[in-house]
């Protein structure tokens, strides 16, 4: 029962800094993502979670264990990692009781154990074959398996759907999560694939140039983003400009009504976000908070649509529902556009582009 605590973490390859001062607790039976663009760090954290890294700086410690010094092997934390690294030859049996034979477990015993866990990733008939009859869903399935064989009190995974097709990632997500709330064993996930950030986690960790941008649960961090930065990166985001004027927003020439208060020197230029679904095109919306805009195309994409639209504050796509009393949309047409209050989330302008 357990927490991981990882105290001004850093790490330097040479000059180059690539994780630089993390602090973060992992707490016990949570899966957590590490979510950000190619480059930022997730891996190097993971490694050095999994002491295969030293840092260069700080501290890991799991519950009053400072463990920053001990060695992989000592940790005993399981791995999946994203080729899942099986022994190609070897039956699923024996990969999967790999590492309790190296431990030194009878024959008997570690068979028995690894049969408990081919039932827990349901392969329990797969005992037998080789790795190369498998899929690639049951390959993911037996390296899970064997991760956890040695019982870890840290499970570590880096990409371990980046081997697998579109759906069959799906399914292994949901899987792989019900898994880890039944078990109950913290878990930490290397990703770069919001969706499988947001299906998995209790908590989303996004990373970029080796930094926090913001920790939270993955509707904190869809909701609100803490900068332009996690805006940008999870979810799609409309970017307009504005300023600021005695701590109410404009843009072009008119006043918003927002949620948040800005803290804003008068005057300053911001940037606003504002998420696809958020907007209002009904003719129900209220009279403020309007934009007039003409739309430039419109796409179907399943249930709704994306509606493209040309405004006096630049360019805006707005997602809309197609529900039974949905309106027909042709290019030309003007129409307003509601933006709600909650809708608005506004960022110093010289933030937002993105930082990797
Ligand atoms: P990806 O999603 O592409 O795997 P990542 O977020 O996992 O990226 P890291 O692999 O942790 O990123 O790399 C972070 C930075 O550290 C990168 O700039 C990378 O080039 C650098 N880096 C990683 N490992 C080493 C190494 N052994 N020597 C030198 N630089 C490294």
């Amino acid at each position: 029962m357990s927490d991981l605590v990882l105290k001004d973490i850093r790490k330097d390859f040479g000059s180059a800094r690539a994780v630089d001062r993390i602090n973060l607790t992992f707490r016990h039976g949570e899966l957590t993502a590490l979510l950000g663009p190619s480059g930022c760090g997730k891996t190097t954290l993971l490694r050095m979670i999994a002491g295969l890294e030293e840092p260069t700086r700080g501290q890991l410690l799991l519950g009053d264990t400072d463990i920053t010094a001990q060695p992989a092997h000592k940790r005993k934390f399981g791995m999946v990692f994203q080729n899942f690294a099986l022994f190609p030859h070897m039956r699923v049996i024996d990969n999967v009781a790999y590492s309790l034979a190296i431990e030194g477990m009878a024959k008997d015993a570690r068979h028995k154990r690894a049969l408990e866990l081919l039932d827990l990733v349901q392969l329990a008939d797969f005992g037998q074959r080789r790795i190369g009859e498998l899929s690639g869903g049951q390959r993911q399935r037996v390296a899970i398996a064997r991760a956890l064989a040695q019982e870890p009190q840290v499970f570590l995974l880096d990409e371990p759907m980046s081997a697998l097709d579109a759906k069959l990632r799906e399914e292994m997500q949901v899987e792989l999560r019900m898994l880890q709330q039944r078990l109950k064993i913290t878990t930490i996930v290397v990703t770069h694939d919001q969706r499988e950030a947001m299906t998995m986690a209790d908590t989303i960790i996004v990373m970029s140039n080796g930094r926090a941008e913001q920790i939270g649960p993955p509707q904190d961090i869809y909701h609100r983003p803490a900068n332009a930065f996690v805006a940008d990166f999870i979810g799609r985001t409309n970017f307009v400009d504005g300023t600021v004027h005695s701590g109410s927003l404009r843009i072009g020439d008119q006043v918003f009504e927002t949620n948040s208060t800005p803290n804003f020197a008068d005057g300053s230029a911001v940037r606003v976000a504002i998420r696809p679904e958020m907007p209002s095109l009904d003719n129900t919306m209220p009279l403020s908070n309007r934009l007039t805009a003409r739309i430039t195309f419109v796409r179907n994409v399943g249930s709704t649509r994306d509606i493209h639209l040309d405004t006096p504050a630049g360019p805006m796509i707005v997602e809309y529902a197609i529900g039974e009393n949905a309106r027909d949309f042709a290019v030309g047409d003007q129409l307003d556009v509601h933006l709600p209050p909650s809708a608005l989330h506004i960022f110093p302008a010289a933030s937002t582009d993105r930082a990797a």
